[in-house]
């Protein structure tokens, strides 16, 4: 375990960006979202960044590879830059946790060598969440905000900020910072560890206070499948979805992309780019698009991260309960609202039989 007051994170930030790229949260206008770290930047103190960290090993959108053409040959020019070291600070529980959902999609054959690479190249620094916000349900989801995952785990207690490397990556990398910043010195199970534990107990006593936003029901097991996708409530429910993609851009374990091929005159550049199962063209093919109405879209990213994700993972749901969507959906419509109201039918039907 390593301590360092909190009056002194630039050097700690210098330090580790001395070794490999950095990017830690900060305050911008529009809420707090992650940056390369440079000197005089300052660690946000909002409680989570708009954009989840998904960007890192996700990117919004990559440029896969250019093709040149001549008249009899095609060169293929490999633009990857994925094999960059870097760290990203402050990764909150829910979504360190995301990178495992992501993992399942695709580092499962046939493996994204893009995602892979940068995985490998990531360093995750998390920190516990001090004051879980309403909208947050992770701990429902078996997440442990004030036991976060990642390469390093990190806490603020009092006037100074706790750090346990965890991975060889981790430990590696904080070996080295040390190295470099002399404010950030080991310190034993005495005073760090008691701290540390203070800190969780603070945080779960935080949890305990939130309101249980996730329905506890048997509703979205496979068996249901049936019930569930035929369930008239979806008319309702997504009657006012504008189908805008709000709710998937911010989400970080949603997943999907599209691949296009813009013509330089000279060839081509193949990006990948996010796309939205909440939109109209959305896997839209020759033949038509598979779900024309936005009840079906609505629908369909909802049996995703209820039902077909858990009936294909082990029963892991396809959310980590960050609170991103009920906090940006412009018609608050979100998760919870489509959960608890699907729950709510499913119980009254089983009191009813
Ligand atoms: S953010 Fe809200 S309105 Fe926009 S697509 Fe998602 S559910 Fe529909
Ligand atoms: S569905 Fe909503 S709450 Fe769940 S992970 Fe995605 S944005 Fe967060």
């Amino acid at each position: 375990m390593l301590k360092l007051p909190l009056d002194k994170t630039g050097g700690f930030f210098k330090a580790l960006s001395s070794l490999r790229k950095l990017y830690i949260p900060v305050d911008s206008d529009g809420g707090a979202r992650y940056e390369l770290w440079s000197e005089g930047k300052n660690w946000s103190s909002a409680l989570n960044t708009n954009r989840s960290a998904k960007d890192f090993f996700f990117p919004q959108t990559e440029n896969l590879f250019d093709m040149k053409f001549d008249r009899n040959s095609v060169e293929v020019i490999d633009t990857r830059d994925e094999h960059e070291d870097f760290a990203v600070f402050g990764v909150r529980a829910c979504d360190v946790r995301s990178f495992s959902i992501l993992d399942r999609v695709f580092l499962s054959e046939p493996v994204d060598t893009y995602y892979k690479n940068r995985r490998e190249h990531g360093v995750i620094i998390s920190v516990a969440c001090r004051n879980p916000a309403h909208t947050c349900f992770c701990s429902q989801l078996d997440i442990d905000a004030a036991d976060p995952e990642g390469d390093a785990a990190c806490w603020v207690y009092g006037d100074s900020l706790y750090i346990e490397p965890r991975t060889e990556k981790g430990k590696a990398l904080f070996e080295e910072a040390a190295k470099n910043c002399a404010d950030l010195v080991p310190c034993g199970e005495k005073d760090c560890g008691e701290k540390v534990a203070a800190a969780k107990k603070e945080i779960e006593e935080a949890l305990g206070k939130n309101r249980k936003l996730f329905p506890e029901t048997d509703a979205f097991s496979e068996e249901n499948l049936k019930a569930v996708f035929s369930s008239p409530l979806w008319a309702e429910l997504s009657e006012a979805c504008l189908g805008c993609g709000t709710c998937t851009f911010v989400c970080p374990t949603c997943q999907c992309y599209d691949i296009r091929d813009f013509d330089t005159g000279s060839g081509i550049k193949r990006f990948r780019c996010w796309d939205s199962c909440m939109y109209s063209d959305f896997t839209k093919m020759s033949a038509g698009q598979p779900r024309p109405t936005q009840l079906e879209r609505f629908r369909q990213r909802f049996m995703h991260k209820l039902v077909y994700f858990p009936a294909n993972n082990d029963g892991v749901y396809g959310c980590v309960g960050c609170g991103r969507c009920l906090i940006k959906c412009p018609i608050s419509m979100n998760i919870i609202k489509v959960s608890r109201a699907l729950a709510a039918e499913a119980s009254s039907k089983k009191e009813g039989s």
